[in-house]
């Protein structure tokens, strides 16, 4: 009976804590209900809890991480509580936190915005597109924070990659303010270069995002790796070997590796070997198992040279002209023996 009171009082305290709106709504349903539940079921054995909770602001917070890598590499807890509140009843966490759970957030995208600073802000944040965060490139200290990053931004749109598709699930979405390509006399597209300070930005909130959520280099991509014959962005300026040198920030090959897989290649061969479908479905299978989402066929088509396209885009910028050859090869197998897929 003493138990009974005790739930009772603490779910009224619990009550309290909500508007004014909801103790007024509440005030009269829980202590029938609350009894009800007490009275016809039979309570599991707390288990005791490896993590606390603290109370900041009105919201559950937990005080340590849960990780416990030897069960799962992916179970820290992060954050704030967000918890039913179901009228009549109360949330019990004394059970809580299970073992078995891991971040919705698995991915970061990055895009350029193909806009300047004003522009940008207005798109993201009046449209029907949006991202997590957007970089201004103002050379402020400045990041804004758009979404919060429990919640999905509209960003990827139709995606894929390794087995994952519509990425806008499971991704935190990075909008980076650039201009974006243009078309020179001659057809060519001009990708203008990101600002020094502005990178500096970026790659501090990817490694703070990545850092908590346990993102691993393979899940840190382009717009364009995961909707390649749709997208452009952040192009092949963007610094993703900077990046990786300097901060290690997402997937880069091992020099001596991709010369290894580069020496290899006899050039006679290879340049017969690119008409043979045999070598085409071997290339796109690689392309697959690396991540994209590209379907081997043994034919060059149109999805076949966007995804390459897209591939050199972010390891081979130099020369992004769609078509494999070398030292694509080179590098694409050196990526794959680096980052098997599981
Ligand atoms: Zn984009």
């Amino acid at each position: 009976m003493r138990n009974s009171l005790y739930f009772i009082g603490l779910s009224f305290v619990l009550f309290s804590c909500g508007s004014q709106k909801n103790i007024q709504k509440n005030s009269t349903a829980p202590q029938t209900a609350v009894q009800n539940v007490k009275t016809t079921v039979k309570k599991p054995t707390p288990v005791q809890s490896n993590s606390e909770i603290k109370k900041e602001g009105g919201y559950d917070f937990y005080k340590i991480n849960i990780a416990d890598a030897s069960k799962n590499d992916n179970t820290i807890s992060y954050g704030s509580i967000v918890s039913a509140n179901p009228s009549g009843y109360k949330i019990v966490k004394t059970f809580f936190p299970a073992v078995a759970q891991n971040f919705r957030q698995k991915y970061i995208i990055l895009h350029y915005t193909a806009l300047d600073d004003d522009k940008s802000v207005t798109v993201l944040t009046q449209q029907s597109v949006s991202a997590h965060y957007l970089v201004n490139n103002l050379g402020d200290k400045e990041i804004y924070q758009l979404v919060d990053e429990n919640k999905r931004s509209y960003h990827a749109g139709i995606s894929a990659w390794r087995n994952d598709k519509m990425l806008n699930d499971t991704s935190i979405g990075i909008e980076i303010v650039n201009a974006g390509y243009k078309t020179d006399a001659s057809g060519n597209r001009v990708f203008p270069e990101f600002d020094d300070a502005q990178m500096k930005k970026v790659a501090a909130l990817v490694k703070d995002i990545a850092d908590r959520y346990m993102i691993p280099p393979t899940n840190i991509l382009a717009h364009s790796d995961i909707a390649p014959t749709r997208k452009q962005d952040p192009g092949p300026k963007f610094p993703w070997k900077k990046l990786y040198d300097e901060y290690q920030i997402g997937m880069w090959y091992d020099e001596a590796v991709k010369q290894g897989f580069y020496d290899e290649i006899v050039p006679e061969t290879f340049a017969a070997s690119l008409a043979d479908a045999q070598f085409i479905f071997k290339y796109q299978t690689a392309l697959k198992t690396l991540g994209y989402g590209l379907e081997p066929s043994g034919m060059v088509d149109d999805a076949t040279k966007k995804t390459i396209e897209a591939f050199q885009f972010h390891f081979r910028p130099e020369n992004y002209d769609g078509m494999m050859d070398a030292e694509t090869w080179a590098i694409l197998q050196a990526l794959n023996s680096k980052y098997p897929n599981k």
